[in-house]
């Protein structure tokens, strides 16, 4: 049984993600996408929230499943006996940190392949970041996440509004 994990911050999962898990999804027996626990990076979503989101979206995709870890991928991926880590690519600039970060990797665990995956063209200029900036000043996002994150977004982005007081004014 070959079994690939996709690692990833999903704050929040995209359309660009799932291409991807859908492109793996074929590739490999088992995919797990596993929320990466890094409390250096400030996300708006907690691990719980993004775990939920995930589950939610890739519930019909039978080999496809989730969870959430933390400490080094690899040694995550060793646990749940995993092969490849996949990660995906968008354009020229995802490539220089992915491929730092994939020598890192076979360095520590060189049994453990990192597999790049290219995403469609309409999903290249996607990533949650740009989602988030655009919920925040109102714009749509309908074409680029699934519903329910949508609505996610949305809860969060009025939550946010309201504690940084900008309903007082
Ligand atoms: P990380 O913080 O680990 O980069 P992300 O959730 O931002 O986590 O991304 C997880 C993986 O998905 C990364 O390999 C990233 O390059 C890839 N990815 C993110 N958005 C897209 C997209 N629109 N198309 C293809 N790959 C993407």
């Amino acid at each position: 049984m070959k079994i690939a994990v996709y690692p990833g911050s999903f704050d929040p999962i995209t359309n660009g993600h799932i291409d991807i898990i859908q492109r793996s999804r074929h590739l490999f027996d088992k995919v797990i996408v596993a929320v990466a626990h890094n409390p250096e990076k400030k996300a708006w979503f907690t691990v719980d929230e993004r775990l939920e989101l995930l589950k939610e979206t890739l519930k019909d995709y039978p080999n496809v499943t989730c969870d959430s870890f933390s400490g080094l991928t690899v040694a995550y991926a060793r646990k749940v006996g995993a092969s490849a880590l996949i990660r995906g690519l968008r354009a020229i600039s995802d490539f220089e940190n992915e491929f730092m970060m994939a020598l890192m990797n076979r360095n520590i665990a060189p049994e453990l392949e990192t597999v790049f995956l290219m995403t469609s063209t309409e999903y290249t200029f996607l990533s949650s970041s740009a989602v988030k900036e655009l919920v925040l000043f109102g714009g749509p996002v309908s074409s680029l996440v699934p519903p329910v994150v949508a609505e996610a977004l949305a809860r969060k982005a009025k939550e946010r509004f309201n504690s940084e007081g900008g309903d007082k004014e």
